[in-house]
């Protein structure tokens, strides 16, 4: 590959560094691709590798095999530390990378928003590591239960408290209740699952926030039919370890906190040294290019735009077309022509509860249960990246399906029991 063709660096390798990298393929540039981690991870099925429904590498491919066949791609395994927007050059953890041209896709992180004990003893839910840990946590507290002879303490071993009320909330809420209910009470056959408590916390007055009120209505009808306690208007203001404190001071006794209530980009964004908007995204021009510097690009969750007065959501689509919006208007830039500015197609809104039972609204559709719950499927499976992954995706789901199963239900820590 010619280093002598314009250096094109992207800093990201999920939804829209992916896309960006892609789209880049038959340009004359060079591209260079950097990540912390090897490969691109499947956020939105996560919570199934924390039910124990998927494995991991069925939600993750490696990024050099999935651009194996993109002649101008170079892949580099590092950490950004630092970005040096007038020197056009990244400090990593590696060697240093002069650019010509930038797109930063960091992405975001979990926002507790600075409540120390749910950093300390919370799970949240991000990256790989975050789902097996859960899974590992569940699976153990309930071994602890079944030999637990305390009422009391068995109960807060069998509390599991989820906080947001957004899709990933939801989703975890519903797929606990099935690991709970379809598959724990065949494997735990002495335990009384009666005391089993699974709560979801939002402190709005509603969940699935952008969704029509009659689905998001439907969503807590189907969650509590599951068994999931959905509890409105109910903030969280600390956990201990042992309970969740409410604000206005209710303790739920519970040894399990599963965070899903709020994201803030990358930590890397605050380096920059630019303002930041909400969420401690940076706000960009409609062009996508960061102010001031023109040839440095920021997209997806790490980056702040509004549309129609309201901020972009930290959603895969808005990222994968700001990727490709991005590494366009590196093309156009090279051509000597301006930039266009972004422009958000929303394709529309889904959440699944559980076996047969999911949400979507599409261009002003409204679905829900089962036509709602196929359309969910089909739109995960073309998602994924990578034949082999969707083909055992494909299989595990239907394995569960048929015999009410969840197949990774090991506890691969070897950290003394939960
Ligand atoms: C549990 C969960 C469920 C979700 N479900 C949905 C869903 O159902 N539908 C939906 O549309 N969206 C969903 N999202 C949101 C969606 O995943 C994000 O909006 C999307 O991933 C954003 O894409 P991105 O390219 O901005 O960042 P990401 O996809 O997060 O990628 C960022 C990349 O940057 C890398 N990186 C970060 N910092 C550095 C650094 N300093 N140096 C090197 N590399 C770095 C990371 O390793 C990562 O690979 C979900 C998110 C989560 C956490």
């Amino acid at each position: 590959m010619s280093k002598d063709k314009p250096t094109v660096v992207v800093v990201g390798a999920g939804f829209g560094g992916l896309r960006a990298t892609r789209q880049l393929r038959d340009a004359d540039v060079r591209v260079i691709l950097v990540d912390r981690r090897n490969y691109h991870l499947f956020q939105p099925l996560l919570y199934q590798v924390a039910t124990a429904g998927l494995e991991t590498e069925q939600i993750a491919k490696p990024v050099r095999a999935i651009l194996r066949g993109q002649s101008n791609f170079e892949f580099r395994l590092a950490e950004v530390r630092g970005v040096d927007l007038p020197g056009r050059l990244l400090h990593t953890s590696a060697a240093d990378i002069a650019y010509d041209y930038l797109i930063l896709a960091v992405g975001g992180e979990t926002d507790t928003f600075g409540k120390r004990g749910v950093e300390q003893h919370g799970l949240g839910l991000k990256h790989l590591l975050d789902a097996v840990a859960i899974r590992n946590h569940v699976l153990c507290l309930f071994e602890r239960a079944a030999l637990e002879p305390d009422p009391a303490r068995r109960q807060a071993l069998l509390t599991l408290v989820v906080v947001g009320g957004g899709p990933t909330g939801v989703e975890m809420a519903g797929a606990l209740s099935e690991l709970v209910h379809l598959v724990l009470a065949k494997d735990l056959p002495s335990l009384d699952l009666t005391q089993v408590s699974i709560v979801l916390l939002e402190a709005a007055d509603r969940v699935l926030p952008g969704m029509p009120a009659q689905l998001t209505q439907a969503a807590v009808a189907t969650l509590e039919r599951k068994g999931v306690r959905v509890r409105l208007g109910a903030p969280v203001d600390d956990f201990d370890g042992e309970a969740v404190t409410l604000r206005g001071g209710e303790r739920i006794a519970a040894k399990t906190l599963i965070w899903a209530a709020g994201a803030r980009a990358a930590p890397l964004v605050a380096k920059l040294g630019l303002p930041t908007a909400r969420q401690g995204r940076v706000a960009v021009e409609k062009t996508l290019q960061l102010p001031g510097a023109p040839e440095a690009f920021v997209i997806g969750d790490a980056a702040y735009l509004e549309d129609a007065g309201r901020p972009l959501p930290m959603m895969a689509p808005v990222a994968m077309q700001m990727g490709d919006t991005a590494a366009d208007n590196i093309c156009r830039l090279l051509r000597g022509e301006a930039p266009v500015d972004f422009r958000y197609k929303d394709p529309g809104s889904l959440a699944t509860i559980g076996r047969n039972a999911a949400i979507a609204y599409i261009h002003g559709l409204s679905l829900q249960g089962f036509p709602a719950w196929v359309v969910w499927l089909v739109v995960h499976l073309i998602q994924l990246i990578g034949f082999r992954n969707r083909l055992f995706v494909l299989v595990n789901w239907a394995v569960d399906y048929f015999f009410y199963d969840r197949a990774v239900r090991l506890i691969t820590s070897d950290d003394a029991p939960c």
